[in-house]
């Protein structure tokens, strides 16, 4: 199976859905270890993409996803903008040079931007991070050959509730250290949203 731009899109437009259903939710979220923002600049950001994206016909499954990069790192304040802004980026320019996103590829491009995170987040797997929720699902994709809805979904949302008992080492969180254990990582909420949508894309 390949992914199309249009499917990138369609993506992207649904993942936006969810930020702005769930923006209470994740502001809940970052109220109690962060400083409150958190849905706020999801649903912000994510409506620039999509007022970027929509309107917008695409050839290449990169350009999508550089656009996205683009907006995500110039229109979200806070930890969150640059950082998604920098996952989108790899993802984006590890698909350079072909129209759609066949399997491998895409995992190459996760992992790539699970990497960037980590560069860019100067954070290792464990510190109740967004790389909680990416480096497993980069980990997952390389040990598949195909698109796997379930699977993605199913390992995306345990890697995100993993989150809940580790203690934060980076971002605003990691000033309550071990108190912030017993509370999901934001953050890792909003990329299971991302994989959770992703996998209802490549279920169609
Ligand atoms: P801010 O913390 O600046 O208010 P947000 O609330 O939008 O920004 O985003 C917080 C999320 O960003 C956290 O839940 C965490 O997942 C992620 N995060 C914060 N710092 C880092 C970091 N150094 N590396 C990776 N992810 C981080
Ligand atoms: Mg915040
Ligand atoms: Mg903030």
């Amino acid at each position: 199976m390949e992914l199309q731009p249009r499917e990138i899109k369609q993506w992207l437009l649904q993942a936006n859905q969810l930020f702005q259903e769930n923006k209470d939710y994740l502001t809940s979220l970052d109220q109690a270890i962060g400083d409150g923002d958190h849905g706020i600049n999801m649903a912000r950001g994510f409506q620039e993409v999509k007022n970027k994206i929509e309107p917008t016909e695409y050839t290449n499954v990169s350009d999508v996803l550089k656009d996205t990069a683009m907006t995500l790192m110039s229109k979200v304040g806070g930890a969150s903008g640059p950082l998604f802004g920098t996952a989108f980026l790899k993802l984006s320019t590890s698909l350079k040079g072909a129209d759609n996103a066949d399997f491998q590829h895409f995992a190459e491009g996760i992992s790539a931007a699970g990497e960037g995170l980590k560069q860019r987040g100067k954070a290792e797997q464990g510190e109740k991070t967004m790389i909680d929720v990416w480096l497993p699902m980069a980990e997952f994709l390389k040990s598949q050959n195909e698109f796997s809805g379930d699977e993605i979904e199913s390992k995306a949302k345990s890697a995100m509730e993993a989150t809940k008992d580790m203690s934060a080492k980076k971002g605003r969180a990691a000033y309550l250290g071990d108190r912030s254990v017993g509370h999901l990582d934001p953050g890792s909420v909003s990329s299971y949203y991302l994989f959770s949508t992703l996998a209802e894309i490549v279920k169609k």
